[in-house]
């Protein structure tokens, strides 16, 4: 009989500790010059690739430990290092998910491989479905896939937007509408192979944090792919598509447009883990800076006012880490999301590493407000949080929603 227990086993501690090594030995001496450089740390990412920290194998891996605690602690300790460089290393799982859980088995084995490529030649991935008139609203998504049956291709028109690794990704992974009148169930996914023609990146975003991850536009023009890039393939949208037309008559809109909001309810707590993981960076910063500095003939901890501060963000660390790891536990369990618990823990480690990284900067004083402190950075890489995968305002639609079951807006 399994008793009840926090404690990671002996294998996960191990990796936890790996994970940690490489985020405080190669990240962080890193963080400072790649925040400024603004651009992809290839460098590390090979690093990485080289001791097998960025390889499908690894995140496959961490994917399907049956604990459910595999992504979250590995998300936790590399936002530890640094959250810019970090996700760098991780984005290319956004796309590699999507092919794992809309494509084929042959689909799986062709693509998500070339999305890593090796440790001489590392690659990274893109998952293009925000838009600039369809961020929160995914439904209003106007790229557009059309079958051109003659020639078994799908034709892909559009401009895609905040898309981390566009432009300099081998595969692109991208959402497009295939029956606009489904709404967000009309939709459907598709590999862009390496080197497509009328695939091309435009804007790069100058950003306020995480600025060693690249995000850019990605535009679409008259994009050809063959048919087999359409993920689960066609028979499969022709009988998922009849399906919701089906049910758009008797059920309405309104149902889609739920349905479309949950769909990323399973990946909101990795999300949340790579906010505590900036969150408990910046707390154990302030905790060692107050015990060191020295005001007044005493350390600055010594007043409550300060350690009191440093009480609650340690308390609001463990209790985000607690909430993503109880989504985590409950997806692997394969138990459902009665009370949007997803949505709950990203919202709640969000917003907590947007405070606890002000609170660090508060604590330092006019040191946390220079950069020759790291605070400075993990407060601006904290921001980021509450706006991708779903704002909070977002989260708390889908949480009030799930709860109350009204048609909230
Ligand atoms: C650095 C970065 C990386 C990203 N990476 C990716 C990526 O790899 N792939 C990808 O597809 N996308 C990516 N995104 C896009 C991200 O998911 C969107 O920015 C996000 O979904 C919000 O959309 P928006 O920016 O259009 O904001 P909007 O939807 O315009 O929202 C603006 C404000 O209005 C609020 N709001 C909107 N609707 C409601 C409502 N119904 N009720 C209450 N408030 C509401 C929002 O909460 C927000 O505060 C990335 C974004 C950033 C900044």
């Amino acid at each position: 009989m399994p008793e009840f227990s926090f404690e990671l086993n002996e294998e996960q501690k191990s990796v936890r500790d790996w994970i940690h090594g490489f985020a405080q030995d190669v990240m962080r001496p890193a963080a400072a010059e790649w925040d400024e450089r603004e651009e992809t740390p290839w460098p590390i990412i090979q690093e990485a690739a080289k001791i097998g920290l960025y390889s499908l194998d690894f995140y496959a891996q961490q994917f399907f430990d049956p604990t459910g605690l595999g992504i979250p602690m590995t998300m936790e300790e590399l936002f530890w290092g640094d959250a810019g460089i970090a996700l760098s290393i991780v984005g290319t799982g956004l796309a590699a998910v999507g092919v794992l859980a809309n494509g084929t088995e042959e689909q799986i084995g062709t693509w998500v491989p070339q999305m890593y490529g090796d440790a001489n030649d590392v690659k990274v991935a893109a998952f293009c479905s925000s838009e600039p008139d369809a961020g929160s609203d995914v439904a209003a998504m106007r790229t557009r896939a059309v079958y051109d049956e003659a020639k078994d291709e799908w034709v892909l028109n559009g401009t895609k937007t905040w898309a981390t690794n566009g432009g300099i990704a081998s595969v692109h992974v991208v959402v497009a509408v295939v029956d606009p009148e489904l709404g967000s169930k009309g939709h459907a996914s598709f590999i862009v192979p390496p080197g497509t023609p009328g695939l091309s990146q435009g804007q790069k975003f100058q950003k306020h944090g995480i600025r060693a991850s690249h995000t850019a536009e990605v535009v679409l023009e008259d994009v050809r792919v063959p048919g087999d890039c359409l993920l689960g393939g066609k028979p499969k949208l022709d009988e998922r598509l009849a399906r919701e037309r089906g049910a758009r008559s008797t059920a309405g809109a309104e149902r889609v447009k739920n349905a479309a909001m949950a769909t990323f309810e399973a990946s909101r707590p990795a999300v949340g883990a790579m906010a505590v993981g900036t969150a408990r960076a910046a707390y154990e910063e302030a905790l060692e800076y107050a015990k060191t500095r020295t005001q007044f003939g005493r350390p600055i901890i010594d007043n409550q006012g300060v350690a009191f501060q440093l009480a609650d963000m340690r308390t609001q660390v463990d209790a985000a880490r607690l909430l993503v790891w109880r989504a985590s536990w409950m997806a692997a369990a394969g138990r459902p999301f009665n009370a949007a618990e997803g949505s709950m823990s990203k919202l709640y480690a969000s917003e907590t590493a947007k405070r606890v990284t002000a609170q660090a900067i508060q604590i330092l004083g006019g040191n946390g407000y220079t950069r020759e402190y790291p605070v400075e950075r993990m407060h601006r890489d904290s921001a980021i949080y509450t706006i991708f995968e779903g704002t909070s305002e977002i989260q708390r639609l889908v949480i009030a929603r799930t709860l109350s079951g009204m048609p909230i807006r």
